[in-house]
């Protein structure tokens, strides 16, 4: 039976994307829409987003329409549009006093405000469509009132909402998008104050992802580790006891990619396309990127990749110690493409400056250069202090790029360990979140680079895994069908 879905996010690729939460609510949607079922899916029409070559047409009756959030008014219109290459429409929604910012993200007073807004004007055009959801799917903090105001604000609306169940996605629970108590009010109209969570209010805030976890009908989160890590203090980031006490409500489903976009056979930013009968494509990218970026080195030199936002949860603090002594004994190239925090952004900067030839550091944001080192790359790092599903580790087996990861949350659950006796395994897992941890990585990883058969073996066992979205995909369906029935 199809079903009808309503999916909120605040990003998604490729019109506006930060990070893997645009690639995922494109791929799932995409996957869902081609299984039949009737999605539509709400994002904001950001002044960054990405529209060249989509099909952008303004939804005739969700034009010149207001919504209030708290005290304020806003005007907004819809626009619906189909990505290219995509095969579900999307609905923007278009208000210029919220969306026209200078980044997807801000860190303005009224970034609350902004999400509120999309949350609610996304159930208000269900009811203008007359389209009576299902499922309605959140993501992350920026849409996780959507649960409570289906409790409260639209539940007197039976006749869209009646039998609606709500889905919220956990992709990172480091950012939860705590505001003050003192702008509680904006949640409303129509949400009582005994709905929120009283003890943030009297400690002075709302926690916007606290609500989710309390209102949902179900809670997932992208990976089945991550999912058990969530639940305990030190990967809980204080939501912890609030997931354990929703019981089999919390489920993990580890994110597929799109393997569309993302297959070395096919991609159109890599000048050498590869596939895992032939790898010659590979060497050649890795020799063509090592031109672009003026790297030195005979072609048997391993080059190392990392593409990332710098943020501590990246582990970046343990290439501090580890790559310097590696670049310095002359043992391996690197190139690392993110931005984010200034300290990393000085790090990077300095080891290109230290070690010229050796290490290029490329600032911002390029889905060129993201695919571009993908394929060029021999390994790929993710020393992460924590990753809730992680895309990239993905990314890089299909490309035949073996990952360094460190083992939590998804990079557990999508990296096996290589065991050279048997020849099983996709990458190089290591445990401690330490600098020595990550030295044991790297060096192992280069003492199986240096046995081509080996490593042969090692980097076509990734790229025979399967992670496209018909796994994952299924696995929401059948959360979807099970709620549904019980509506
Ligand atoms: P997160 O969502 O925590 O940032 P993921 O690994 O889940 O991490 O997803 C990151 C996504 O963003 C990947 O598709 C990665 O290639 C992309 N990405 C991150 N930084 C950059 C950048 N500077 N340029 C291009 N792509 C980037």
């Amino acid at each position: 039976m199809p079903l009808r879905i309503c999916y909120l996010s605040a990003e998604y690729s490729p019109f506006s994307k930060s990070g893997g939460l645009g690639d995922v609510a494109a791929a799932l949607t995409n996957h869902l829409a081609a299984s039949g079922h009737d999605v539509r899916t709400f994002v904001p029409l950001h002044s960054q987003s990405q529209l060249d070559g989509s099909d952008i047409r303004a939804v005739d009756f969700l034009q010149n329409l207001t919504l209030q959030c708290g005290t304020r008014t806003f005007a907004y219109s819809v626009s619906t549009a189909r990505a290219f290459g995509s095969r579900s429409w999307i609905y923007l929604v278009d208000c210029p006093e919220l969306f026209e910012r200078p980044r997807i993200y801000t860190d303005a007073p009224d970034e609350h405000v902004r999400f509120l807004m999309l949350t609610r004007a996304a159930l208000e055009c269900c009811q203008r469509m007359a389209f009576a959801p299902d499922i309605v799917h959140c993501n992350d903090w920026h849409t996780a009132f959507a649960p409570l105001l289906l409790k409260t604000a639209y539940a007197w609306d039976s006749q869209v909402f009646g039998r609606t169940r709500s889905v919220f996605t956990i992709h990172n629970i480091g950012y939860q998008g705590v505001f003050s108590a003192a702008a509680a009010a904006d949640i409303g109209p129509g949400v009582p104050a005994s709905a929120l969570h009283a003890i943030d209010l009297a400690a002075g805030r709302v926690n916007p992802m606290r609500h989710a976890v309390m209102y949902a009908d179900a809670i997932t989160t992208v990976s089945p580790t991550y999912a058990q890590e969530i639940r305990s203090p030190i990967g809980g980031h204080g939501l912890d006891a609030d997931l354990r006490a929703r019981g089999t409500a919390v489920s993990g489903i580890l994110n597929g990619i799109d393997i569309d976009t993302w297959d070395p056979a096919r991609d159109a930013y890599l000048p050498h396309r590869y596939d895992i009968h032939d790898l010659a494509g590979k060497a050649l990218d890795k020799a063509a990127l090592m031109d672009l970026l003026r790297l030195q080195g005979p072609p048997s030199i391993p080059l190392l990749g990392i593409i990332t936002r710098l943020a501590r949860q990246k582990g970046i603090d343990l290439l501090f110690d580890v790559l310097p002594a590696l670049l310095g004994s002359n043992r391996a190239r690197f190139v690392a493409l993110g931005s984010g925090e200034q300290n990393y952004e000085a790090f990077l900067r300095g080891l290109q400056q230290r070690f010229p030839g050796r290490a290029v550091y490329h600032g911002g944001y390029s889905e060129e250069l993201a695919h571009f080192i993908e394929g060029a790359a021999d390994m790929f790092l993710m020393p992460s202090l924590y990753e809730p599903c992680g895309l990239n580790q993905m990314y890089s087996l299909r490309y035949g790029t073996v990952p360094v990861v460190r083992r939590t949350g998804g990079l557990a659950d999508s990296v096996q360990h290589f065991d050279p006796a048997t020849g099983a395994g996709t990458g190089v897992v290591f445990n401690d979140f330490n600098a020595d941890g990550l030295r044991w990585g790297l060096t192992t990883a280069l003492e199986w680079y240096a046995q081509p058969a080996l490593w042969h073996r090692l980097r076509t066992n990734g790229m025979r895994v399967d992670f496209s979205w018909t796994r994952s995909g299924a696995d929401y369906v059948r959360l979807y069908e099970h709620l549904a029935s019980s509506a």
